[in-house]
């Protein structure tokens, strides 16, 4: 069978190391071999007369990235009456989910990790990508979002409507609803549960609230994990971050509050955090300065969060990407600009954001161990890219950068330099 050998690479591993002139043997789904080009004859070194080489001179290898906070079917530009379009009839929203889930690969994001769809939409988007009959990432899919009577998801339906928005939310009150959601939720196809812990953060309800009992949390947890799915929760205060890390939740959403004995607590639980600052800047952008209530909150947490972000990320805490693109005047599509915003405005060296982007990502995914380094043995969900991520990371923004997209060992895109390829071939 034929092979595609790429020499000359600059190699992002993905776990912040990098490697120059360097081989790439990806063989059927898998890569084969990672070494240096002056290896010589031998598993590096050893081209087949049916190989597909391309010398890239250079250009970047590095993992396919994974975007750990997804909503494949959000979608407000401001002139929809229900927020995110969560309500909007359910074959309109699969078809943004199916066009968002090919813009988010063909922007790099070879998996992603959902956050929350409605419909149970998530898991048949899963199936279609599985089947091939759409193109899209690698998910994990979420459910609809669990949430109390009253808070932020649920309010923004006036009670005097008198809908249920079971679409969009399963409201529930007491552990026993908690339970029974997320077993609806697991039977309908959801491997991720997301539980509202707190409002802030882009809803109306204010963070300083923890809208979930302690009691309501632990047995969503209990109730998701004895069925093998995960936990993730919308936390916006310190209080309900620590009491969400001690009941085992298993991704932290946002994490406003994150102050040093979150960091510590972060590390000995092993517990991921998206911080996603990247929707509340640019929704305040897009206020041009206008106040109100809840956009000074938004700005307080925004530049807590700038603070106390590049320490998290020394300390070790595993940080990943994702955010939520298609709320309001935040449209989905430019995805690699979260990776641009963590290094220009935050301050995180680039080569850490793209180890966020992608070992930290794999592991968040739940394939630690088949993705998101460059590694022999490992699936084959790689990016080629006409530059240098590391030196700058803006390039990762640039569609005609992206050469070739990989998902196991399939290219998905091809633009790779053909004059460049090896003239025996
Ligand atoms: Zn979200």
């Amino acid at each position: 069978m034929s092979r595609l050998v790429f020499t000359g690479a600059s190699v992002v591993v993905g776990d912040g190391s990098v490697l120059a002139d360097t081989t790439v043997v990806i063989d059927g789904d898998r890569i084969a071999s990672v070494g240096p080009d002056a290896a010589g004859p031998g598993p590096t070194g050893s081209v087949r007369p049916d190989d597909r080489v391309v010398a890239l001179a250079g250009r970047t290898v590095m993992p396919g990235m994974v975007n750990c906070h997804f909503h494949a079917t959000y979608h407000n530009l401001g002139s929809q009456p229900a927020p995110f379009g969560l309500e909007e009839p359910m074959a309109l929203q699969v078809v943004r989910a199916v066009r968002n889930l090919e813009r988010l690969l063909l922007a790099g994001f070879t998996s992603a990790v959902s956050a929350g769809a409605p419909f149970a939409i998530d898991a048949s988007m899963k199936t279609a990508i599985d089947r091939r009959l759409v193109a899209g990432p690698r998910l994990v899919p979420c459910s609809r979002d669990i949430s109390t009577t009253g808070h932020a998801g649920d309010r923004s339906f006036p009670s005097h409507w008198e809908v249920g928005a079971l679409g969009a939310i399963r409201r529930s009150d007491g552990p026993d609803e908690f339970r029974r959601s997320v077993r609806l939720e697991v039977k309908e196809g959801a491997e991720m549960i997301k539980v509202f812990v707190t409002g802030g953060h882009g809803t109306v309800g204010p963070r300083e609230q923890t809208e979930v009992t302690k009691g309501e949390l632990e047995a969503a947890i209990e109730a998701a994990h004895q069925r093998g799915a995960r936990v993730r929760g919308h936390i916006a205060n310190k209080e309900a971050l620590l009491m969400a890390l001690d009941l085992g939740i298993d991704i932290v959403d946002h994490g406003d509050g994150l102050d040093e004995e979150c960091i510590g607590r972060l590390l000995a639980t092993d517990t991921p955090v998206v911080p996603s600052m990247l929707f509340p800047a640019r929704f305040l952008a897009s206020m041009g300065g206008a106040s109100l209530g809840f956009t000074d909150d938004m700005h307080h947490d925004i530049e807590a969060m700038a603070a106390i972000l590049p320490l998290a990320n020394e300390a070790g805490v595993r940080l990943v990407l994702g955010d939520d693109f298609g709320a309001l005047n935040f449209p989905h599509g430019p995805y690699a600009d979260e990776l641009a915003y963590y290094v220009d405005e935050v301050g995180i060296p680039s080569i850490d954001v793209l180890t966020w982007a992608t070992k930290h990502g794999a592991e968040v995914f739940g394939m630690g161990e088949e993705l998101g380094t460059v590694t022999p043995g490992k699936l084959a969900d790689l990016l080629v890219i006409d530059g240098d991520p590391v030196a700058d990371v803006h390039v990762l923004q640039d569609p005609d950068a992206m050469l070739a997209i990989l998902q196991g060992g399939r290219l998905v895109t091809d633009r790779l330099p053909v004059d460049a390829e090896d003239p025996h071939r």
